[in-house]
């Protein structure tokens, strides 16, 4: 889970129950499920593709060459490791994001379309990532010892900045954004706010439908760009009272600083990573060096390995971080929803709907809702709204 704001971005998405036809639903789930392994399986073979026969530490040799300026070797090797790794995983990609989607008539998209978004997930990777990675390097080699302190210290800012950029410089590459226009649904989402006493942030709706019939909704962003988004699929196919309900969730977030949570937790992360990678990597270039080709954690030749033992770390952690979301982000984003609107049963019909509409399985084998859900899964949504009692009379 990227621990950004981004985090939000797979608002409500996961889970939902009474589909039309439950079987289907299940199926689409565990078919996502065994595609999720198989990439992260896919991914391993590729790194260690490029640990063996010391490719990575000929590619670092074939960048030094390359280059005028040795400063520009780091960049250039980041540079091929990831235009490499799209290529491989495409095919892959291609099958989760396009033919699987299609298949179960959730995709509105043309292949052409669907491409073109590819690229430009690839343009806006390579534009964080070079200059990261490029950096992670320079600091590696200036502090061997602390790199990993320092670079912890770093992700902080450098966190609260992407979480206030996102919403305004990276997703509106692969959307449109507007303030919507009507009228009476955003008098009554002014009132419910004002219920709550929270300046709402603004409300904008996203066309999602150029890429998929499913619903979504999501709070993002931090200060100035703070902003809960409604998906074209969810206003077009929701009642008024659905909205509201859904509208009240991503209000708890902003309530909650959510955010600001998650931004923390990545710190924390990022600290115990860094650590780690440090502690793991060190011993194993040492005891392997012949075999790799390079003898230092500071050479660019290491970037397979690291990210290896980082994709490792990632999904030893993903249960915890998932848990963390589960019950300190969303269920209390759920609760603050029945508090606000005091209507469960509306909450109960959005939820069903949502899982109708996204094709989820309403209750997933406790291991996958262990390691990969955000969300509690939507039977237990429900569950939670049928035992909700109002605290005081529902607000008028
Ligand atoms: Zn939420």
């Amino acid at each position: 889970m990227a621990l950004t704001s981004t985090a939000l971005h797979q608002e409500l998405v996961t889970g939902g129950p009474v589909p039309d036809d439950p079987e289907r639903a299940v199926r689409y789930s565990r078919i996502r499920e065994l595609l999720f392994l198989v990439g992260i399986v896919w991914q391993w073979l590729t790194l260690l593709a490029w640990l063996t026969g010391r490719r990575s530490a000929r590619w670092q040799v074939t960048a030094r060459r390359l280059v005028p300026r040795p400063v520009l070797a780091t960049p250039l090797c980041a540079l091929g490791y990831a235009v490499a790794e799209w290529l491989t995983v495409l095919p892959l990609s291609y099958l989760r994001g396009y033919v699987v989607e299609h298949r179960f008539g959730l995709s509105t998209q043309t292949r052409v379309a669907w491409f073109t978004d590819t690229l430009k997930a690839l343009g806006v990777a390579l534009a964080l990532e070079v200059p990261l990675i490029t950096g992670v390097y320079a600091v590696i080699r200036r502090s061997p010892r602390w790199w990993w302190l320092i670079l912890a210290g770093l992700a902080l800012p450098f966190t609260v900045l992407l979480a206030q950029l996102w919403p305004v410089l990276i997703a509106p590459i692969f959307n449109k954004y507007e303030p919507f226009r009507d009228t009476a649904l955003a008098e009554r989402i002014r009132r419910l706010a004002e219920r709550a006493g929270v300046r709402v942030a603004a409300v904008l709706r996203m066309d999602m439908s150029r890429q998929t019939r499913k619903a979504n909704a999501f709070f993002a962003g931090l200060g100035g760009t703070k902003r809960i988004v409604l998906a074209d699929t969810l206003l077009d196919n929701f009642t008024p009272d659905e909205i509201e309900t859904v509208v009240a969730h991503e209000l708890g977030h902003q309530v909650h600083r959510d955010v600001w949570k998650l931004v923390g937790l990545g710190t924390l992360s990022t600290l115990g990573g860094a650590w780690l990678l440090d502690r793991l990597a060190r011993p194993l270039i040492q005891r392997y060096r012949q075999r790799l080709g390079f003898s230092s954690i500071a050479e660019p030749a290491s970037l397979p390995l690291l990210s290896l033992l980082a994709g490792l770390l990632g999904l030893l952690a993903m249960p915890l971080q998932n848990w963390f979301s589960r019950r300190f982000v969303e269920s209390r984003a759920d609760r603050y929803a029945l508090e606000q609107t005091g209507r469960p049963d509306v909450f109960i019909s959005a939820m069903e709907r949502l899982g109708r509409v996204n094709l989820s399985d309403p209750s997933p084998p406790m291991l996958v809702k262990l390691i990969l859900y955000s969300h509690p899964p939507i039977a237990e949504r429900i569950q939670t709204a049928r035992a909700f009692q109002p605290a005081a009379a529902p607000p008028s």
